[in-house]
């Protein structure tokens, strides 16, 4: 929420503080009731193989169907959520739906797809969270290869021999971890050499701004991943320029504007098909 980017439905801040504190309060319990008025929507982005061309994979991307607000953007509500623990009910809820809906994807014969989920922090702490996912899998039928969770630099570096410890079991069931936002944290380089991550999401940030300093980032993180064993997309790409460059440097995948933005399921379906 930048101030002067876009009007806010929540104008946290052109508000005093205690304005501010009875927003919240009252986004908290307008929250509570979507989650039990099913007022939760998923869009999906499709992620494009740049060697084929075919689309691979979809991110799952939440958006908030408020009955007279309209869709309110993740960026505005996640935080809180994650503030008041509501993240885990919510996050509960995209799992499922998000596997859910893969599943009846492939059963109406679309070829199969990855669908990647953003965990946000408090939800990749859960102790039982390898337990969630094995339950989700079991309960929509849909193979552990076919889901894809997204954590960030952050969240894999506090604490670091529960996450070793979350992060095997995952990848023992067979699901597949990416680092979003990747170049935007503390990155370490320990990490990417310990953590059994599949694969980097390089943020849109050093994409935005073409300039010498950035290619040579985004390429050095293209050249490391292949090292490592990593698959490798680029985020938010919206022009032919980033695109032809992105497909000369041998990125493996890529997700933006440019191919698709996020889309409901039955447009999704049609843009498929
Ligand atoms: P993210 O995971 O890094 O997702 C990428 C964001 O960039 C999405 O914003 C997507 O709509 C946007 N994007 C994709 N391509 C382009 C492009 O070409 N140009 C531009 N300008 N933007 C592009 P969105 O959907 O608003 O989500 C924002 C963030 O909210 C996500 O960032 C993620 O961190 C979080 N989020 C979304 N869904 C969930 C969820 O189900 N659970 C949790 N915990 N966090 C979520
Ligand atoms: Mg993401
Ligand atoms: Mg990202
Ligand atoms: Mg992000």
């Amino acid at each position: 929420v930048i101030k002067g980017k876009h009007r806010n439905y929540y104008n946290l801040f052109e508000s005093s503080i205690s304005e501010n504190f009875k927003i919240m309060l009252t986004m908290e319990a307008e929250l509570r009731k979507a989650l039990r008025e099913n007022h939760f929507e998923l869009h999906y982005q499709p992620q494009k193989d740049l060697a084929n061309g075919r689309v691979v994979g979809l991110e799952a991307l939440l958006r908030w169907k408020h009955p007279e607000k309209g869709y309110i953007s993740p960026a505005e509500f996640i935080p809180l959520a994650e503030k008041t623990g509501l993240i885990i009910e919510i996050g509960d809820w995209v799992l499922l739906e998000a596997c859910r809906q893969n599943k009846e994807w492939q059963e109406r014969g679309l070829k199969p797809l990855t669908v990647s989920v953003n965990l946000s922090a408090r939800q990749f702490y859960q102790p039982n969270l390898v337990e969630k996912i094995k339950n989700v899998l079991q309960k929509t039928g849909l193979q552990a290869r076919f889901l894809e969770l997204e954590i960030t630099e952050s969240m894999a570096m506090s604490n670091e021999e529960e996450i070793l410890k979350t992060l095997y079991e995952l990848r023992s069931l067979g699901v597949l971890v990416s680092i979003d936002d990747f170049g935007t944290g503390y990155s370490s380089f320990k990490y990417l050499s310990v953590f059994p991550v599949t694969k980097l999401k390089i943020d849109k940030m050093f994409l935005d701004d073409m300039q010498k300093e950035n290619r040579a980032i985004v390429k050095s993180i293209i050249h490391m991943s292949h090292s490592l064993n990593l698959k490798v997309i680029a985020e938010g790409v919206e022009t032919d320029e980033q695109l032809a460059f992105l497909t000369r440097e041998q990125c493996d995948e890529m997700q933006g504007f440019l191919f698709s933005k996020p889309l409901p399921a039955d447009r999704l379906l049609k843009f498929l098909v």
